[in-house]
C-alpha cells in the first residue's frame, strides 16, 4: 500500500456521516488499464481497476420522493440538449456537486437524488465500455457498489465517456449498445446517483471510476462538470430517414419494361391492338401514350426503385429516393462582419422530413466547392448555420447519407439550391440639424465604409415628411461613394421648402456586389 493510499484510507474512517452502514473499504489506488480510445473492441470483462477514489457519500439534501413502479419503466422525455437526464430530472437541489469539497478532495460529479430502486435511464445511444457490480467505494458506506461507464456521442460527434455510480441490477454488460432513455440500472442504497463525464480517453492515474480526485489535480484529471457539459453539448440524434414515398401506377394488362427517369415512369402494355408504351408523370399524376417516334429514356434505377404490385392487381410502383434541401437566407446582413443565417429544410422527395440527416454548408471558391461546416437536422429536418461572408458569396448545402443504411430506406445525395450571401456596406446615420430652417441649405454628412470593388454612385439620402400620420417619402438625393475600401465621409447639401417633421437615412442601393441595406433614421423638424 502506498504513503498516498494509506492517507486516503486514513480519510476514509474519518467520514461518519455515510450513505449505508459505515463499511470502510480498504484502499489502493490502482493503476492499470490506460483507456483506449475506441470503446467496444476487444473488451474485458471486468477490466479496470476494482477499487476507486470513491469516497463514501453521506446522503445530503432532501429526500426523494418513492417513485411509483411506472417510473421504472418509462423513460423520461428529453431534457436540455435533448439527453435523457439519467433518473429523469435536471435539478438536483442540496445534492453534492462539480468540485464540491470533501477535505482534500474534490467531488467530480453531480450527485442525483433518487430513491433506492429508482430507475437509470441512459443519457443517450452509447456502448458499455465498464460495467461491474464490485466497483470499490459505489455500495453504501463505501462498500463495492455498481458502476457503469458508457460512451456517448454529441451532435458535433464528439465522444465522451459518462459514468453511472451506486446502481445495482445492471441490465448490461461490457461492448453492448445501449439505447437513448433505456434503462441500465437502478439507484442502490446510497439513494443517489454518482454521475460524470470525462470526454478525454486517458484518465490521469488509470482509474476510470474516480468519484473524487485530490484538489492539488488542476485537470480534474480530465472530468468536466457534468450538468455544464450535457447543458452546452446536445445529442446526436440518430439518422432515421423517412420511407421512400411510392407512387402506385395501375396498367390495364401486365406492365413490361417498365421503370423511370427524371420524374416520369415508363411501361408497355401488349394489347389486342399491339403494343404500346406509357408515360407517368409522377408529379402531377397524368398519363399519355407514347407516339411510335418516341422512345422512353434510360431509367434511373438508383434513384426510381420500381416494383411490381403483387397479383392479382395489375401495375407497378415507382419510389422515389431523391432527399431535396429547401436552403434560404436572410439577404440583409445587418452590418459588415455580421454573420447571415442560413437555414436549410432536409426532406424527401414527398415532402417528409429528415430528423438527424447530415447536412454540409460548402462555399465557393476558385479551387471548387469547399467545406465551411457540417450539422446534423433536428428531428424536423431543420438545420442552421451562420455564415459571416468576406464578399460576395454563393453556398450550397449538401446533404451526406450515412454509409450504411438499409437498402429499402436508402436516400441518394442531391445539392441544395445555392444561396448567396453578401457583406454589407456599413453606414452611419446621417448627422443634420434638429431644427431646419425652411429654405434654407443645410449640410447632411455620415460616414460609409464601402468594401467593394469598384466606386459608383451608389447610395443616396431618403428624406420622408409626415404628412396625416403617415411618412411620405420625398424625392432621394444621390451621393458619390469614395470607393476606396475605408471608411469615408460624405457631405450633401440639401434645401426644404415644406415645413412640418422630417427623417432622413443613408441607404445603399442593391449592385453587383451588394444587397441593398439603410442605417438608423435620424429626425428632424424643418420650420
Ligand atoms: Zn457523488
Amino acid at each position: 500500500m502506498s504513503e498516498q493510499s494509506r492517507r486516503l484510507a486514513t480519510r476514509l474512517r474519518a467520514v461518519r456521516r455515510l450513505c449505508g452502514p459505515a463499511i470502510v473499504f480498504a484502499f489502493v489506488l490502482a493503476v492499470t488499464l490506460a483507456a483506449t480510445p475506441v470503446p467496444a473492441r476487444a473488451v474485458t470483462p471486468r477490466s479496470g481497476p476494482r477499487v476507486s477514489t470513491m469516497l463514501p457519500e453521506p446522503a445530503s439534501g432532501p429526500q426523494p420522493a418513492s417513485v411509483a413502479v411506472t417510473a421504472l419503466l418509462a423513460a423520461p422525455k428529453p431534457g436540455t440538449g435533448l439527453w435523457y437526464w439519467p433518473v429523469g430530472t435536471e435539478t438536483f437541489g442540496g445534492w453534492s456537486g462539480w468540485l464540491d469539497s470533501r477535505g482534500s478532495y474534490y467531488h467530480i460529479a453531480q450527485d442525483m437524488p433518487a430513491s433506492v430502486g429508482h430507475a437509470v435511464w441512459a443519457i443517450g445511444d452509447g456502448v458499455v465500455w465498464k460495467a461491474r457490480s464490485d466497483a470499490g467505494g459505489y455500495g453504501p458506506g463505501g462498500s463495492l457498489g455498481g458502476v457503469m461507464i458508457i460512451v456517448h456521442t454529441t451532435a458535433t460527434g464528439q465522444q465522451f465517456r459518462a459514468l453511472y455510480g451506486h446502481i445495482s441490477g445492471l441490465r448490461y454488460k461490457e461492448g453492448q449498445t445501449v439505447a437513448a432513455g433505456a434503462v441500465i440500472a437502478k439507484v442502490n442504497g446510497c439513494a443517489h446517483l454518482h454521475f460524470s463525464i470525462h470526454p478525454g480517453t486517458v484518465y490521469r492515474d488509470g482509474n476510470m471510476y474516480a468519484g473524487h480526485v485530490p484538489k492539488s489535480w488542476s485537470d480534474h484529471g480530465g472530468f468536466v462538470d457534468p450538468v455544464k457539459f450535457l447543458k452546452t453539448h446536445p445529442r446526436l440524434i440518430p439518422y432515421v430517414p423517412p420511407p421512400v414515398p411510392w407512387t402506385t401506377i395501375p396498367t390495364t394488362t401486365a406492365p413490361e419494361d417498365y421503370g423511370a427517369a427524371a420524374g416520369a415512369a415508363y411501361w408497355t402494355e401488349e394489347g389486342l391492338a399491339g403494343s404500346a408504351t406509357f408515360r407517368f408523370d409522377l408529379a402531377s399524376g397524368t398519363r399519355s401514350m407514347l407516339t411510335a417516334d418516341e422512345v422512353p429514356p434510360p431509367f434511373d434505377v438508383a434513384r426510381y426503385p420500381a416494383l411490381l404490385l403483387p397479383s392479382p392487381q395489375l401495375g407497378f410502383k415507382v419510389g422515389d429516393r431523391l432527399p431535396v434541401i429547401i436552403a434560404s437566407a436572410r439577404h440583409d446582413t445587418p452590418v459588415w462582419g455580421a454573420a447571415g443565417r442560413l437555414t436549410g429544410v432536409l426532406s424527401s422527395a414527398a415532402g417528409r422530413r429528415f430528423g438527424g440527416g447530415r447536412v454540409r454548408l460548402e462555399r465557393d471558391s476558385a479551387a471548387g466547392w469547399v467545406r465551411v461546416a457540417a450539422a446534423p437536422t433536428t428531428s424536423a429536418g431543420r438545420v442552421v448555420f451562420a455564415y459571416v461572408p468576406p464578399r460576395h458569396t454563393t453556398l450550397r448545402m449538401v446533404f451526406l447519407p450515412p454509409s450504411t443504411q438499409p437498402a429499402a430506406r436508402t436516400y441518394l445525395t442531391t445539392t441544395s439550391v445555392s444561396v448567396s450571401l453578401t457583406p454589407h456596406v456599413r453606414l452611419t446615420v446621417p448627422v443634420i440639424p434638429s431644427v431646419v430652417r425652411r429654405g434654407h441649405t443645410v449640410a447632411v454628412t455620415g460616414f460609409v465604409t464601402p468594401r467593394h470593388a469598384s466606386g459608383s454612385t451608389c447610395m443616396s439620402l431618403m428624406f420622408q415628411r409626415l404628412e396625416d400620420g403617415a411618412w411620405i417619402t420625398a424625392s432621394p438625393r444621390a451621393l458619390v461613394c469614395h470607393d476606396n475600401g475605408v471608411r469615408s465621409s460624405y457631405r450633401r447639401l440639401v434645401r426644404f421648402a415644406t415645413p412640418g417633421s422630417w427623417r432622413v437615412r443613408a441607404v445603399h442601393t442593391a449592385d453587383g456586389a451588394h444587397a441593398r441595406t439603410s442605417s438608423r433614421w435620424r429626425a428632424f423638424s424643418v420650420r
